[in-house]
């Protein structure tokens, strides 16, 4: 049993130090006692360090409350940390709803519906779609569509709906272009811009002065719609050199990317990152998820926020925009939805449908809850 003062005492021989009004060790011998805490935790994974302290007082025989109070709290705080740490990926998704919740479900008055993704798939219909819009018609809900699309006017994304059966009109439609006219009209009036976009939507450009790309006419604006070919290197460098000069940056989305029938496609966000840093600029988004765009939506509608239910296949642009705005957002998945993206994004939908075809239950369900 012989040991030195420096060497490392037993386990069985720890003891916790009992200090007295000078601080000092007032029982055991100095050489044998060990100060469970004898100064700031050390920072430890808790599945290394609870356990072990755990470990030397059972060894140890220690019986004290104060011992056994402090080894559950050393135990309990590490379990908690771990327990905070693991809280994010346990978080409940998906069609997850507390019973309280499903108590205090709000009356929906009015609907937002995104069309891409969720309606169609390179403008063919998904399954189940157009019925669903049958009911909602039939129910005589006031809805609308609300689309980034910029490769097509109203008129033209109207006459594919109704083509594939969907019974809407051009006034249910609210497009990210018509939104950027109506923000140019207000904000840049008379301004010269110059646009950079995949497909023709002048017609929806009411009351915006364009110029041509290839003119040497200075550019107050410039506008930045849909991704296609049209964004080559010419193009993006001819942007940058107006954005230097002083333009405006305004886009009509952000979204990185959509989803076509051969996969997702790159879209105008990648390019506007680009833009952005390289020119020291910051683009004013007119489309989703800015909050300008629900804005408008609920206006078209006269909706309050509260009764009004956003659908869309875009977590972030369709769904968490929606509900910071105090729109009751539904996530479906179909289209561009990635069960990554839906793990990975910064909330949580307040809903989640297979499609859809799901959403005229969901609105009786909450009809139903409302009540
Ligand atoms: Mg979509």
């Amino acid at each position: 049993m012989g040991r030195t003062g420096t060497s490392r005492p037993r386990p069985s021989e720890w003891r916790i130090a009992r200090r007295g009004n000078d601080g000092a060790a007032s029982s055991g011998t100095a050489a044998r006692v060990r100060p469970l805490f004898s100064g700031p935790p050390t920072p430890r994974r808790w599945t290394q360090s609870a356990p072990v302290a755990l470990t030397h007082r059972v060894r140890a025989g220690q019986r004290g409350f104060s011992a056994v109070h402090r080894l559950l709290t050393h135990a309990l705080t590490g379990m908690d940390r771990r327990l905070g740490e693991l809280a994010p990926r346990i978080q409940p998704r998906g069609d997850y709803r507390r019973p309280m919740e499903r108590e205090r479900a709000p009356a929906i008055r009015a609907v937002l519906i995104d069309i891409d993704g969720v309606l169609t798939v390179s403008w063919e219909p998904l399954p189940g779609a157009v019925e669903a819009m049958e009911r909602l018609r039939a129910a005589g809900l006031p809805l609308a569509l609300v689309t980034n699309t910029t490769s097509r006017t109203r008129a033209s994304i109207c006459a594919r709906l109704t083509g594939a059966g969907f019974p809407v009109s051009v006034d249910d439609i609210l497009t990210a272009p018509a939104v950027t006219a109506a923000h140019l009209r207000e904000n840049h009036p008379g301004a010269r811009c110059l646009l950079l976009n995949a497909g023709d939507i002048q017609d929806d450009l009411t009351g915006v002065t364009l110029v041509e790309p290839e003119a040497q006419a200075d550019v107050d604006v410039v506008v930045v719609g849909g991704a296609g070919d049209e964004f080559g290197y010419a193009a993006l460098n001819r942007v940058f050199h107006h954005l230097q000069r002083g333009a405006h940056l305004v886009a009509m989305h952000q979204n990185l990317y959509w989803r076509t029938a051969d996969g997702l496609d790159l879209d105008t966000g990648a390019f506007l990152l680009g833009l952005e840093r390289a020119a020291r600029v910051e683009a004013t988004i007119t489309g989703k998820p800015s909050e300008a765009f629900f804005a408008a939506a609920l206006a078209h509608l006269g909706a309050d926020a509260s009764a009004t239910l956003m659908v869309g296949d875009d977590i972030e642009s369709d769904v968490l925009a929606a509900q910071r705005s105090g729109i009751t957002g539904t996530l479906v998945k179909t289209g561009k939805y990635l069960p990554e993206t839906h793990r990975s994004a910064d909330g949580t939908p307040d809903h989640v449908l297979d499609s859809f075809a799901a959403l005229p239950d969901l609105l009786e369900q909450l009809a139903s809850d409302s009540r």
